[in-house]
């Protein structure tokens, strides 16, 4: 992380006094949360989660090293993933006595569910693209199974010889295809609708 970037999160207060870190969340929402970071990041960033999930205030850096037995460099590496998914932010105060900054770190678990959400419509428009390319395009392909799948345009320029085997290429029929991703399509608005209605009764 750039240096500039993190003086926007100094404490103006400097002060080192921890602050309170708890953040009512439903059951789901901490279920969630677990599940998402440890599918997103992986178990040392899970395990760094549950610990600031589990305090009652800001913790530091060194705090979960020793908590959990993990070295400095693997939990800043953490909450840094943590940082970039939203999920967790800092403030930082200098030590008078030795000078070196110390970071206060809070979990912001509530957040989860815009997380959940942007993934969703992440996922659901590249599939949409996805959808749009291949009902916009005409296909051709050899009988090959590696060689490379190519739109009318390159089919025509190459007279319609496959350029990596020299086989003749056919056309190619892409309705399965289509199907298949209509069917991603529905599926995961229906999942979509879920989850916001999930959302919004806790
Ligand atoms: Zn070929």
């Amino acid at each position: 992380m750039a240096s500039d970037e993190v003086n926007e999160y100094d404490d103006e207060r400097k002060n080192s006094t921890k602050m309170s870190s708890k953040i009512n969340i439903s059951e789901r929402q901490r279920q969630t949360l677990i599940e998402v970071v440890e599918d997103i990041c992986g178990e040392e960033v899970k395990q760094v989660t549950l610990v600031l999930l589990n305090s009652e205030e800001e913790t530091t850096d060194e705090e979960i090293s020793e908590k959990l037995d993990m070295r400095l460099n693997q939990v800043r590496k953490s909450l840094y993933k943590l940082y970039d998914l939203q999920l967790a932010t800092f403030r930082r105060i200098r030590d008078k006595s030795t000078g070196w900054f110390v970071y206060f770190w809070i979990l912001h678990p509530e957040r989860i569910d815009f997380l959940v959400e942007k993934k969703q419509n992440e996922v659901l428009s590249k599939l949409k693209s996805r959808l749009e390319y291949e009902d916009s395009n005409m296909f051709f392909t050899c009988s090959n199974h590696e060689c490379p799948r190519v739109i009318f345009q390159n089919a025509m320029d190459s007279n319609f010889i496959c350029e990596k085997c020299g086989e003749r290429l056919e056309a190619f029929d892409n309705e399965q295809l289509k199907t298949i991703l209509n069917t991603k399509i529905v599926e995961l608005e229906e999942i979509k609708k879920k989850t916001a209605q999930i959302v919004n009764k806790t």
